[in-house]
């Protein structure tokens, strides 16, 4: 996986007042395997979670609590 096959939008539109917010898309070449790479923990010691982890529900609100729990799980 290359930093452009998933990727968020790096002009922050986080503080773009009409947006307030961002989620993450996949390039043309990438796959659902990019989100579950994102999420593999490294060496048990730092986990991550957030809808751009979630293969299942990418983008979505639901996307980021369920691999939230699901990495607290993995704890
Ligand atoms: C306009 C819009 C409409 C949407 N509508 C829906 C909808 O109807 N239904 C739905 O399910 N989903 C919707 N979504 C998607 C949903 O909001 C996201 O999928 C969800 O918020 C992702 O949660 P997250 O925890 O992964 O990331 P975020 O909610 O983005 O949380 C990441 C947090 O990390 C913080 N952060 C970033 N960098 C750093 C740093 N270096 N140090 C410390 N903190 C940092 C950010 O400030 C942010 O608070 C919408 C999104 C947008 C933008």
């Amino acid at each position: 996986m290359t930093q452009t096959d998933l990727n968020t939008d790096n002009s922050s539109p986080s503080a773009e007042v009409l947006v307030l917010g961002e989620y993450s898309h996949i390039s043309l070449f990438a796959s659902g395997d990019d989100y579950d790479a994102l999420f593999e923990p490294v060496d048990d010691v730092l986990f991550f979670a957030g809808e751009a982890t979630s293969s299942e529900y990418p983008g979505t609100a639901h996307g980021a609590y369920l691999t939230g729990v699901a990495a607290v799980g993995e704890m």
